[in-house]
């Protein structure tokens, strides 16, 4: 894939810009590593202080941000303003916490002095999506810096004026040269670095192949990963929910990002007692959505990130259809514009096997299935292979609890959509990946556990 901004709502190709050449990677990679030679002894303070500049450039700036984000990869305006706000609280987060949570740790034994110290790792190299181009990046880099580690972002393709800003940002805030490098790099790329001494370790958020790949190759070096991949969530809702409220969430969750968000709501099993019910209002407020160009403050839905993706929903969609689901509304892309645009979509009673039933819809589409009772609204939320995130509707309590207790996946919300929030740890089970992002977990994934026993 050529690295490229491509106007996602226009077809037009801004600017290209030239992979960086062996040499020229070569010498990222030893900054990096002279970099983080001064950098791990560099005190939380000091690291708190730069990570403080961080979040204030990012929340002053964000309107800029922001429309570098919508025009790299069409998500709405304002939702991509939110986007760059949301990147200060995981900076602010990690810099007012960082220190605590790696404090040393004292296990106390008859005899002896024992503790658990943390350390970092090195360079560690994130490979990350153009789904969230701020927030992912940030995710990532922000606690592995905290806790001393210096970050290498290989970006999506199609975002590489974000990946560019986003080292810009780490540089103005005084973080030293070389702690935070973008590296303009083709996937094919990767598995070679995974086998440089130098880096440690890797993050990934994007699909599965691409986790699959990353972990193959580090795997051969014996290096750790943490993999954030796909899902098809649940969005369950039982009978005594209320449904004003599911209703609404349902189409924000699924509209979130253009239909292109990982924990987006994608499989949408209500019970039979309130399935007419919750499909008419859905359709309702299906048909309300405005489409269009996601530089306008009232559009709710704009165009997929690239053509690629909208050939491969549409594929989904009309598979599905030829299998035997029933289209209620949507269903083919807007062929009367340009850009990648794909109307709000709904299938429903999908047979087993179908698209629908199994894979990753990465844009507008809704997928309805009815259930008898909660045990078959359990059963069918696990009948996947993704395991990340489950929002569930019911004020009864004993529901609530087996939905907690039953449903396979990483992140369960009851009453409200996933989402994702600096204090909440994050990640998924399954094919969806493993590891955990965010909270006390996040910090944890990049560090040396060091066992010290003196006696
Ligand atoms: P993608 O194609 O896997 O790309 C993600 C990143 O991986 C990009 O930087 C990409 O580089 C790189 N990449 C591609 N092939 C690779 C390979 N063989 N080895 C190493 N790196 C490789 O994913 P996407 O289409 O951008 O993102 C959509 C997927 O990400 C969805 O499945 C979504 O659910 C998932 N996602 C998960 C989370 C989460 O938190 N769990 C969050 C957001 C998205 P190029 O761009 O150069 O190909």
């Amino acid at each position: 894939m050529a690295i490229a901004t491509v106007n996602p709502a226009t077809g037009e190709t801004l600017k290209t810009f030239t992979p960086i050449a062996d040499t020229e990677l070569e010498a990222k990679l030893t900054q990096a590593e002279q970099a983080y030679q001064n950098y791990k002894r560099i005190p939380f303070s000091q690291r708190a202080e730069w990570m403080h500049k961080v979040a204030d450039i990012v929340e002053n700036q964000s309107p800029q941000f922001g429309e570098m984000m919508t025009t790299e990869m069409g998500k709405p305006l304002k939702m991509a303003i939110l986007e760059a706000q949301k990147c200060a609280t995981v900076c602010r987060y990690y810099a007012d916490n960082a220190e605590e949570f790696l404090q040393d740790q004292e296990i106390k034994l008859e005899k002896g002095q024992h503790y658990v110290k943390y350390q970092p790792l090195g360079v560690i190299l994130g490979v990350m999506p153009w789904n969230f181009p701020f927030w992912q990046v940030f995710r990532f880099a922000v606690p592995a810096l905290m806790a001393g580690n210096v970050c290498l972002l290989k970006h999506a393709s199609n975002v590489p004026q974000s990946a560019l800003a986003i080292e810009e940002i780490f540089l103005q805030a005084g973080f030293p040269v070389g702690a935070f490098q973008t590296l303009l790099l083709e996937a094919s790329k990767i598995e070679k670095l995974m086998a440089d001494p130098r880096v440690k370790a890797a993050s990934l958020t994007g699909s599965e192949a691409a986790g699959a790949s990353l972990a193959a190759a580090a795997g051969k070096n014996l290096k750790k990963t943490l993999l954030e991949l796909g899902g098809s969530d649940p969005f369950i809702v039982l009978e005594s929910a209320n449904l004003d409220a599911a209703v609404q969430t349902a189409v924000i969750g699924r509209m979130l990002n253009n239909g292109q968000s990982c924990i987006a709501a994608k499989r949408f099993i209500v019970q039979e007692a309130i399935a007419s019910e919750f499909t008419n209002r859905l359709l309702d407020k299906y048909r309300a959505l405005k489409i269009g160009d996601p530089m306008s403050p009232d559009t709710d839905l704009g165009p997929l990130a690239t053509p690629k993706i909208l050939e491969e929903l549409d594929r989904q969609v009309q598979a599905s259809i030829q299998g035997g689901a029933k289209l209620l509304i949507g269903g083919k892309p807007l062929s009367d514009r340009p850009g990648n645009y794909y109307p709000p979509t709904i299938l429903t009673e999908i047979p087993v096997g179908t698209p629908a039933d199994q894979e990753e819809f990465f844009g507008p589409v809704a997928l309805l299935f009815t259930v008898k009772d909660i045990d078959e609204a359990i059963a069918k939320a696990n009948d996947t292979a993704f395991g990340l995130g489950a929002s569930a509707w019911t004020t009864n309590l004993d529901e609530q609890k087996r939905l907690i207790e039953e449903i396979e996946s990483g992140v369960v919300f009851i009453n409200s959509f996933v989402q994702s929030n600096p204090s909440l740890p994050f990640g998924g089970i399954k094919r969806s990946g493993y590891g955990r992002e965010l909270g006390l977990p996040g910090i944890l994934e990049f560090v040396n556990i060091k066992t010290v026993s003196i006696s």
